[in-house]
């Protein structure tokens, strides 16, 4: 049986790998949804591609023109805009391939979680924003949550849910970034340019910036709080430069479990395609040898504040969290805009942690509030 997909952010970077291993495996899937935001000319080759049944364009300025394109298919649907988007998670599939960037992909999520059987999630900021929610969600829906982020994948592999209680550290491990032993000053005066030139992976434009100022590890501290319903005290961060070991799991008995593999996004997003079993992959094979080179090192958090104001947060509550990712998420929209220096990340999202640690939210309706209320007050705070 051939499993129905759903590719929500199909023509960002984890959208396209996904592509690619489907391309690679054609008689396992069939796609039956595929959503961009903007890029209409890729979402229309995809279409042509894939054949799915429905495809989205969440920025409906462009919805003339991809029709234009794909006039002689007329049997792909096309829709564009938000209501579509929303509507397109509620179409039935096997799995859903969460992949869109930031908050923008909570509410498709949602809807995704009550008509899937399972979610790949790579998306984590509405994790960030809405994790319990998220995750009671997915419990009622009895829909499976398949963690796609390497460092979660990695612990979704080794986690033993029976022998929970006998965990005692989740360790997730970080390349460090593009800016790992610069000086503090070279770091506050980077540009888009250096920020977004990973040494390991090749991801879109926000996450590159998340993982130089290490608010992606941030995010990530706070994914798998949520994830694996770990309280915060034991999840902790080291620095391994050459992203080999993808994050471990400390057990009481003194076992430390990880997952291994060469830096390529293609190998957790191949075992959420084919969970619960297993696929092939033509992806880069780990060469043994480089082992032996393995390093370790504590975060600089004296120069990379983000994984502390991580904690702080978790401990502060939810709208600490939603004000770390929206102001994160205005802050680096604006840096690589270059409206802002990279330093400004930074004072961002300190102030708005201030500003906004300890507000309450009770529902789905309060979360978009809040965050569209930071969003307002961090973009305030661009020009002071
Ligand atoms: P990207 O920018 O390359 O792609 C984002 C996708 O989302 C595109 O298809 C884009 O058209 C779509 N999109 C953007 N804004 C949208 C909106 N407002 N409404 C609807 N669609 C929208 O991003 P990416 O690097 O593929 O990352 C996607 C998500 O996966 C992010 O949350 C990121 O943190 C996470 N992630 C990425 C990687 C990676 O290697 N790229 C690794 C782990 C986690
Ligand atoms: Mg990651």
């Amino acid at each position: 049986m051939k499993k129905t997909i759903s590719v929500f952010g199909s023509t960002g970077s984890i959208g396209r790998s996904t592509l690619d291993l489907i391309a690679h495996n054609p008689d396992d899937f069939t796609v039956r949804v595929l959503t961009a935001g903007k890029n209409l000319e890729l979402l229309a080759a995809q279409a042509v591609q894939f054949k799915p049944e429905l495809i989205v364009l969440a920025d409906d300025t462009g919805y003339a023109q991809l029709c234009d394109v794909l006039s002689s298919h007329e049997d792909i649907k096309i829709t564009a805009g938000r209501q579509a988007l929303l509507d397109a998670a509620l179409l039935e599939v096997d799995l859903c391939v969460g992949a869109i960037m930031g908050f923008a992909g909570l509410e498709p999520l949602l809807n995704a979680i009550k008509s899937s059987k399972a979610v790949a999630i790579a998306n984590k900021e509405p994790l960030v924003a809405a994790g319990r929610l998220f995750m009671e969600t997915a419990a009622k829906a009895g829909c499976q949550i398949l963690p796609t982020d390497s460092e979660h994948n990695a612990i979704f592999q080794v986690f033993e849910p029976e022998n929970k209680a006998s965990i005692s550290r989740l360790v997730l491990t970080a390349s460090g970034g593009p800016f790992r032993g610069w000086a503090r000053d070279d770091i506050m005066a980077a540009t888009p340019a250096q920020a977004v030139k990973h040494p390991n992976w090749s991801m879109g434009a926000k996450i590159s910036v998340d993982s130089a100022s290490l608010m992606n590890k941030a995010l990530e501290v706070i994914e798998a709080h949520h994830l694996f319903a770990m309280p915060e005290e034991k999840i902790d961060v080291v620095v391994h430069p050459e992203s080999i070991i993808h994050s471990f799991v400390e057990y009481q008995d003194g076992s430390v479990l990880a997952q291994l593999g060469a830096p390529d996004m293609r190998t957790p997003i191949a075992y959420c395609l084919a969970w619960p079993q297993r696929m092939e992959t033509s992806g880069e094979r780990l060469d043994i040898s480089k082992l032996s080179t393995l390093s370790f090192e504590n975060v600089r958090d004296d120069v990379f504040p983000p994984i502390k104001w991580a904690h702080e947060a978790l401990r502060s509550g939810q709208g600490a969290c939603i004000a770390l990712n929206a102001a994160n998420e205005v802050a680096v929209a604006h840096f690589l805009n270059k409206d802002i220096g990279f330093a400004k990340i930074y004072t961002i999202v300190e102030r708005m942690l201030e500003t906004y640690s300890g507000r309450e939210v009770h529902s789905l309706a309060d979360i978009i509030s809040l965050d569209k209320e930071v969003r307002i007050a961090s973009g305030n705070f661009i020009n002071l």
